[in-house]
């Protein structure tokens, strides 16, 4: 029996080793996907995070050189602080977050965290520094325990239930029949967006990145659940360096700074309050947003009625 168990032990062990690796290629090929050029320079040094600074200096991009998609973009999110991104779709707002993540490169300009350049160190190093919460979170095909734990393998079960508390996701994980061992991703059970976000915001919150960006969700969630979302998000950037592309507005009351993009250029910034009174887009962006939320809200009610 024990020389059978031996082998058997064995190829488990295997077979875990190759199931974590191809899920570490996943995750590497969705890197690599976007742009395979981009790699560590010679002589690259790991990334040294002090008090946490992210600096964009006159930052130019274009996917496709005809079309010129950032157009000398400099702004600075002083360490701790949070800064939101809003502006018009397509004005280039999640591209600051892919090109602070070097999946791009800029044409030119630099992004320095800081001090350090972010195009001469390691990426795993720029990578591992930086939290990032997608608008969409793709799960693995594993349970929603491993999906929120993904990459911190060495945290207990105590801290992946703070973690889901925190991004008020552990009250629904723990009504579900099987709790944290649910299998969730394509082949298990389907969570809704706002939920996939919370998972997200969880396994962030376990990662404990100095630097965090967060990419709004861009579908309308109901009120309920993006104030959830909300009070986790404040949780998790309390003290941490964050870079909030907001699509929605209701997110951004709140930031230190809200920097206005219109085609590729910061036309406004300020506060809240500061951006009301000048009248200008921000203002226009935000009543035309009230007008969408409240027709949404009268259509709602009309739906109640019937
Ligand atoms: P939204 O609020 O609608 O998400 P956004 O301000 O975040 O908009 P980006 O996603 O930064 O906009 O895109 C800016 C522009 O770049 C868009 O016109 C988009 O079509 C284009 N774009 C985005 N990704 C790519 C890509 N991989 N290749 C080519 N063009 C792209």
């Amino acid at each position: 029996l024990v020389q059978l168990s031996m082998p058997l032990n064995f190829m488990g062990m295997i077979y875990r080793e190759i199931k974590q690796a191809l899920i570490d290629i996943d995750d590497m090929f969705q890197i690599l996907h976007r742009n395979p050029e981009i790699a560590d320079r010679p002589g690259a040094r790991p990334l040294a995070v002090s008090a946490g600074v992210v600096r964009f200096e006159d930052v130019r991009f274009a996917y496709d050189p005809a079309r010129p998609i950032l157009r000398g973009v400099s702004f600075e999110v002083p360490a701790g602080r949070t800064i939101a991104i809003v502006g018009p779709s397509g004005a280039g707002k999640s591209t600051l977050s892919r090109l602070l993540f070097r999946f791009y490169e800029p044409q030119s300009g630099r992004i320095l965290i800081d001090g350090q350049d972010i195009a001469a160190v390691e990426q795993g190093s720029l990578r591992a520094a930086i939290g990032m919460v997608p608008q969409d979170t793709v799960l693995f095909n594993d349970t929603i325990g491993y999906n929120i734990r993904y990459g911190q393998w060495d945290a207990s079960e105590a801290q992946v239930r703070e973690a889901a508390r925190l991004a008020q996701i552990d009250r629904f994980v723990s009504a579900l029949p099987e709790g944290y061992d649910t299998p969730v991703g394509e082949r298990g059970l389907k969570l809704s967006g706002g939920e996939k976000q919370r998972v997200a915001i969880a396994r962030t919150i376990l990662k404990g990145p100095p630097i965090l960006v967060l990419d709004e969700a861009t579908s309308a969630l109901d009120s309920f659940t993006e104030r959830e979302i909300q009070d986790a998000l404040d949780k998790v950037s309390r003290g941490r360096t964050t870079l909030v592309i907001a699509h929605r507005l209701s997110t951004v009351v709140n930031a230190d700074e809200i920097i206005v993009l219109d085609r590729g250029v910061i036309v406004e910034r300020g506060d809240h309050q500061g951006l009301l009174d000048l009248g200008g887009v921000y203002a226009s962006l935000w009543s035309r947003q009230r007008e969408a939320d409240e027709a949404r809200e009268i259509l709602k009610r009309a739906e109640q009625e019937r």
